[in-house]
């Protein structure tokens, strides 16, 4: 039996390679430093480009089951809530060949798990975590920390999907050890019952909230009976040391926000909220290489963004189905595989990378450029910002 490709990670990115580089041909090891494959509740949004990788995938079924797709993306002004822009992405399908979907995360998680679980060529090994690896003349040696002790697996591959701040990064490019830093921009997540929010926030709608130094996502999720919201702020850090440390209380954060002065409607969402998870975002400049030899990188391991053109995801997905292309096409070297992956993806990733920076940066203007920014964004209309980012969903 041929050696395996070892996926080190199983998270979106680690997943949907699992299943790629299985229908390539490929046995697959998958391993999950977790003792279990859950993501932690809250939302995603899929755009187009990623929709199409997974349904070329075969997971289309799938995933129409369990995603919604909102109707429109209001942009609102969040000091007074007036809407600059309604983006109606009703029919983004005839156009970019996929549904503006999203998706509660356990979810979408569940469907790759299953697919995952039910290919014959994809091992799946939860508790155990990638150790120290070598790569000599094309044979990966790692060692993997499982439940029963230390495993040494002789590998084909080695495929690091273990997030923003991967090990294998760091082995891989010891020049580029400089791991993401806290980018100076909290997220706090809450899923709020749909009854709870304002009577005009219960529709089917995706809303983008404008503030000085702060901006608020919010879509429904399921059969709209809960409703993700994220609010994000530029703040010293409080914990950078891992997410999801800290919890807030929906009245509290509003109380965060007042200097914002965010209008009623969206104080009313957000102290709604039980409990907001804090969520520290981390960045760092794109990387100028992703592969050595036997081992690439994956998703956030390779291309930690910010989340605010919701790209981190949908970057890991497209990375997968480039790597299922390489393996089919050159497949018998998995060294010119990984680097023929590296090239597709890399210049793509790192304009990504370096736009939601900027997109961000954007959504915090304050004073006369924010009003500049709403002006413009008045003119673009719905339409006008769609076709902006057509480069993105293309
Ligand atoms: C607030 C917020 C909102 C976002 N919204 C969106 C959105 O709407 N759309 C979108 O596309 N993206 C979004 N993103 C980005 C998205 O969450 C990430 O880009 C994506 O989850 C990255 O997936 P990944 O598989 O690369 O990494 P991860 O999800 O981090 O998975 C890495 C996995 O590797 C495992 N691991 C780590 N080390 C080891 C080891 N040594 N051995 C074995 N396993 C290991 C971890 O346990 C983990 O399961 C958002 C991000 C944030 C913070």
């Amino acid at each position: 039996m041929s050696a395996p490709i070892v996926i080190a990670g199983a998270g979106i990115g680690g997943l949907t390679a699992a299943l790629a580089v299985a229908q390539a041909g490929r046995r697959v090891h998958l391993i999950e430093r977790a003792a279990k494959i859950e993501e932690v509740g809250a939302g995603f949004q899929i755009a187009p480009n990623a929709g199409r990788a997974l349904a070329r995938l075969g997971l289309e079924e799938a995933l129409a089951a369990v995603a919604l797709e909102p109707q429109g993306i209001n942009v609102r002004r969040g000091r007074d809530g007036a809407v600059l822009a309604r983006l109606d992405v009703s029919d983004v399908r005839a156009q970019w060949g996929a549904p503006f979907r999203v998706f509660h995360r356990a979810d979408l998680q569940q469907v790759l798990l299953q697919a995952a679980l039910g290919h014959p060529q994809i091992e799946i090994r939860t508790g155990t975590r990638l150790g120290e690896f070598e790569d000599r003349d094309g044979v990966i040696r790692l060692r993997a920390h499982g439940p029963e002790g230390v495993e040494e697996i002789v590998a084909a591959g080695l495929v690091g999907a273990d997030g923003q701040r991967s090990a294998v990064r760091a082995h891989l490019l010891p020049t580029e050890r400089d791991a993401p830093v806290y980018s100076g921009r909290t997220a706090w997540r809450a899923l709020i019952p749909t009854e709870l929010a304002p009577p005009e926030l219960r529709a089917r709608e995706s809303h983008l909230w404008l503030l000085p130094g702060a901006h608020v996502v919010h879509y429904p999720l399921r059969d709209g009976s809960i409703i993700n919201v994220v609010v994000i702020v530029s703040e010293p850090p409080r914990h950078t040391e891992g997410a999801a440390i800290l919890a807030l209380d929906g009245p509290e954060l509003a109380r965060h926000l007042r200097r914002q002065q965010p209008a009623e409607m969206l104080a009313a969402l957000i102290e709604a909220g039980a409990s907001f998870r804090h969520w520290p975002l981390f960045a760092r400049p794109p990387l100028k290489r992703w592969s050595r030899g036997g081992v690439t990188l994956l998703g956030d391991a390779a291309h930690p963004m910010m989340p605010f053109l919701a790209q981190g995801a949908a970057q890991a997905i497209e990375d997968a189905e480039a790597l299922g292309l390489a393996f089919r096409q050159l497949g018998a070297s998995v060294e010119r595989t990984f680097a023929a992956y590296e090239a597709k993806r890399i210049g793509r990733a790192a304009k990504i990378v370096r736009a939601s920076w900027r997109q961000g940066e954007y959504f915090h203007l304050s004073g006369l450029a924010a009003s500049a920014r709403d002006l413009t964004i008045r003119a673009l209309g719905g339409r006008g910002m769609l076709a902006r980012n057509a480069w993105l969903y293309r």
